[in-house]
């Protein structure tokens, strides 16, 4: 059974009431963050709606639970999604005023050493029921980094076997069971096998692989699963015992690689250089065996293998876009990069609008200038085997980081950059945001333009806009107008309305998804520059855009699918 990645805790506070013994748990996971119910907890790092909702997202997540209610709301909640997993978070209920730790599930994943450690830190008794863990003193079925049971069934099987009286000896190092109180006996009937090596499964044993194998990779990557099944059966690994597979950095982007390290469920890792594995194996792991099976090598360590030890891992460098700025128009993607950013670049408004982030992410905030410069930086990052997010609000390829982000790449010889793991995650862009408020004006063709010169003459956008506006698709403008381009915006209408009547609706959206948002519908005969500013987004209609009043006073504004036939 491959180990569970555990992320950050969450704690889960459903009132004001609850907050201080919340900052008590949060001290011992520093990295745990605080969710509370909206509207009734302020000053938390992750705000819901919704409790049972929100539970179920984090169980099915696999984030660890810290709530702060009662066990029977736990219950309740969790129990039409407990059937979806086999590997499940821990989940624990914790009395609002800190007396009482109960865990309820998880019990593969650490939940009793996670309910100890807390009571601990409480100074109260957990409230453990497990009743191996309560005889033996500790969870033989759950155990450490490093080690990993062969099988669950045979587990629990072994564990009610010496709950009812049998004896066991332990063939193997297990130092973890130094202090457990289990009933040794040189005459028992039952085994714990600790070790890498492949065995038959026997009713009287217990088999517990100490994670110590790597492969090296060699220069065929052709069917590479197989070749590291075939290899670590012909070298009589269990498959389990595989901590990592380790190849050179010149194969960093084989997908071939990647392949095999996702279907064995392994971290992928890498050394420098051209004899650069060789030289690594020999300096680091000299105690090691090593066997040659084809074009691989298994390595038989002598302990456990951390992987995060073992060379470099390759670097992630995501593009993300934040959509306008309220968290719910954040797509999940995009959440998930920022949680397991190490370095995050961008403009520092939209920095801050990504946290909250921990103390152990890095935050480098830029002046929104300096595109290439940012990218290059993001590269260097990305390229030491760090994971990467450089921020842009609204969507990254719409005038934001990401074609700077290519342009840098493209122009780089650099080998390690363009060995990064590179990803562009979407997010809502401005138009459309605004487009949403307003009803649907982007419903049918439409244009988007910067209406910036900085980057462009102003004489292409003086014939994109005549030429859009003569084509009569809805207009949607970026970068309208800043204080160094006051006259621009102007101009720019100047020219639409050669073209358009000056009933055609105007939708101006500022700060659309942020504090203080607003709404406008004119026309093109009312608009003026001073309406707007260089935090709004402007939508000129078609010919066939049109609005019609809502209940609550405002209006719609829409353009129908359809288009009117052209005159025979
Ligand atoms: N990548 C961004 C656009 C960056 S250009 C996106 O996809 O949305 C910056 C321009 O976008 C601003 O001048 C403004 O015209 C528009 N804009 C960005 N965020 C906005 C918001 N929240 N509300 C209204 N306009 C916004």
């Amino acid at each position: 059974m491959a180990g569970l990645n555990l992320s950050a805790p969450a704690i889960v506070v459903l009132g004001p009431g609850s907050l201080a013994t919340a900052r008590r748990v949060q001290a011992c996971y520093p990295h745990a963050s605080i969710h509370g119910l909206q509207g009734r907890v302020d000053d938390v790092d992750q705000s819901f709606e919704s409790f049972g909702e929100h539970l179920r997202a984090l169980y099915r997540q696999g984030t660890p639970i810290l709530a702060l209610c009662a066990a029977g709301i736990v219950i309740r909640s969790l129990a039409g999604v407990l059937g979806e997993k086999e590997a499940e978070p821990p989940v624990l209920a914790l009395a609002e005023d800190g007396s009482a730790v109960v865990p309820l599930l998880g019990g593969l994943s650490g939940v009793n050493r996670m309910a100890r450690e807390l009571a601990a830190h409480l100074q109260v008794q957990a409230a453990i029921t497990t009743s191996g863990e309560l005889r033996f003193g500790t969870c033989l079925l759950n155990p450490p980094a490093g080690y990993v049971l062969a099988d669950l069934e045979q587990g629990k099987r072994f564990v009610s076997d010496l709950l009812a009286g049998e004896r066991l000896r332990i063939e193997g190092q297990a130092p973890w069971l130094d202090a457990a109180q289990l009933p040794y006996s040189e005459q028992g009937q039952r085994t714990l096998h600790v070790g890498w090596q492949a065995r038959p499964s026997s009713r009287d044993e217990l088999s517990i692989h100490s994670r110590c194998v790597l492969v090296a990779i060699g220069a065929d990557t052709v069917d590479l699963t197989g070749q590291v099944r075939n290899a670590l059966h012909l070298a009589g690994v269990a498959e389990p015992a595989l901590a990592c597979l380790l190849a050179a950095d010149a194969q960093m982007a084989d997908p071939a690689l990647h392949a095999a390290a996702d279907a064995l469920q392994v971290p992928l890792r890498f050394a420098a250089g051209a004899d650069g594995l060789e030289r690594w194996l020999a300096s680091t792991l000299p105690e090691a065996t090593r066997q040659r099976i084809g074009a691989l090598q298994v390595v038989v360590a002598p302990a456990p293998l951390s992987p995060e030890r073992i060379g470099t891992r390759r670097g992630r460098l995501s593009v993300v876009g934040l959509g306008p700025g309220a968290a719910q128009l954040m797509v999940p993607a995009v959440k998930q990069a920022l949680a397991v950013a190490q370095d995050v670049l961008g403009y520092e408004t939209y920095v801050r609008m990504a946290g909250p982030f921990r103390d152990d992410q890095r935050l480098h905030c830029t002046d929104n200038r300096e595109e290439l410069q940012r990218a290059g930086h993001a590269f260097e990052l990305a390229a030491q085997g760090r994971s990467v997010v450089v921020v842009s609000s609204g969507d990254p390829g719409v005038f934001a980081m990401a074609a700077a982000v290519l342009e840098a790449l493209h122009a780089s010889n650099e080998p390690s950059w363009h060995r990064v793991e590179l990803e562009i995650l979407p997010g809502v862009s401005a138009s459309l945001a605004t487009a949403a408020w307003a009803g649907a004006p982007l419903g049918h063709d439409f244009c988007v333009m910067s209406l910036s010169d900085n980057l462009k003459p102003w004489s292409i956008i003086e014939t994109r806009l005549d030429l859009a506006a003569r084509a009569d698709l809805v207009l949607a403008f970026y970068n309208p107008i800043s204080k160094s381009r006051p006259h621009q915006l102007g101009r720019a209408l100047e020219v639409v309305r050669r073209h358009r009547a000056c009933e055609t609706p105007v939708v101006l959206g500022r700060d659309v998804g942020r504090p203080g948002a607003t709404l406008k519908v004119v026309s093109l005969g009312q608009l003026t520059p001073e309406m707007v500013d260089m935090r709004t987004m402007v939508l000129v209609g078609s010919s066939t855009t049109c609005t019609f009043p809502r209940a609550d006073g405002s209006q719609w504004v829409y353009t129908p699918r359809w288009y009117p036939a052209p005159p025979e």
